[in-house]
Parts: C-alpha cells; structure tokens; sequence
C-alpha cells in the first residue's frame, strides 16, 4: 500500500483547497504556488506515487488525467492558444510530492521545455 500524502487529504477535503473539478477517478485543484496564470494539478483519486508505479489497472484513470485537463483547459480559456501538460518523476525529474500528478499550466507564452 502507497504511503498518502497531502493530496489525499485534497482529495477528501480534509484541508482547504481550490478543487475545480472531482469525479470517481479523479481530483484537480489549482496548485498553491501557480508559475503561470493558469496553474491546475490533476491527479488520481487513488495513490500512485510517481509514473513508475503505474500499472496498466491504472490505465483507465490515467487517460482520465488528460480528458479532465482538457475540459479544463477550455473552462480556462487558454484551449486555442495552448497550454502544457507536465508529469515529474522522481528526483532528477523534479518530483516533490509523490502522488503522481499532471501539472496543466498555461496562460501565457510557456516558452521551450526545460531540459535541465
Ligand atoms: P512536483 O514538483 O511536480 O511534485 O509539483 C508539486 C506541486 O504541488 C508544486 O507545484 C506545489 O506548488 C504544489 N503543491 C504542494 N502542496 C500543495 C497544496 N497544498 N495545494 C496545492 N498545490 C500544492
């Protein structure tokens, strides 16, 4: 059994926090410290700790990820100019909280992807 982090208690709303979307799968909020101006965390219901731990069980729930940032993104408003989905794993890639979750940030010009 994956060990919870503070998502979980998003996702149960023991702890405050701008949930703009939940359904049996999934939970998105808008992350507490937004590098653009539109900065919305999705993640699965359940734990997963990083893309590592995925399994194709979760295969359901992951392409869940991408349709809910979707609609997002054009309740956003930011659909036609575009926007980035993101996922880190781990600490190379920069993972900080080890509930896997898809970072949907746009808003403005994103510029490249960082590489390193
Ligand atoms: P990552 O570096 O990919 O693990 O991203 C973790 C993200 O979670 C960061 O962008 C944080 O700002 C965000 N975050 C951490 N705690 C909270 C919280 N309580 N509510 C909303 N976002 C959070």
């Amino acid at each position: 059994m994956a060990e919870e982090t503070i998502f979980s208690k998003i996702i149960r709303k023991e702890i405050p926090a701008d949930i703009v979307y939940q359904d049996d799968l999934v939970t998105a909020f808008r992350d507490i410290n937004p590098r653009a101006p539109s900065h919305i965390l999705i993640i699965p219901n359940k734990v997963i700790p990083t893309v590592n731990d995925v399994t194709e069980a979760d295969e359901l729930t992951m392409g869940r990820l991408f349709t809910v940032a979707q609609k997002l993104a054009k309740e956003e408003g930011i659909a036609e100019d575009g926007y980035r989905l993101l996922v880190n794993c781990n600490t190379y890639g920069g993972q900080e909280v080890y509930h896997i979750h898809m970072h949907l940030v746009g808003g403005k010009p994103l510029g490249p992807l960082l590489v390193g």
